[in-house]
């Protein structure tokens, strides 16, 4: 039986944001649960959305939590953000 690649990636996608809820909530398994919506994304080329990768320290995957476990500046045409292990992320503020 052939797999149906839209109805995978729909799946895929779901299991994401669901990781991510339960990374929301805090915990000790937020890493893990971000390490696997990552390999998720990676394996059925589902791309992460940009607000949740956003969210992510490509480092040490840790959720970003302004304020919390890193920080944010705004210059006049970047974002900066830092994390609590030093990774810095930078992209383009509207
Ligand atoms: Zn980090």
């Amino acid at each position: 039986m052939r797999r149906d690649k839209f109805e995978e990636r729909k799946i895929a996608l779901e299991r994401i944001l669901k990781l991510y809820a339960l990374a929301e909530k805090g915990g000790k398994y937020e890493t893990s649960y971000l390490k696997r919506a990552k390999e998720i994304s990676k394996h059925y080329l589902v791309p992460l959305p940009l607000e949740l990768k956003r969210k992510t320290c490509k480092k040490c995957f840790s959720l970003l939590r302004p304020g919390k476990n890193c920080i944010i500046r705004i210059s006049r045409k970047l974002v900066i953000v830092k994390c609590g292990c030093g990774a810095v992320r930078k992209y383009g503020a509207k």
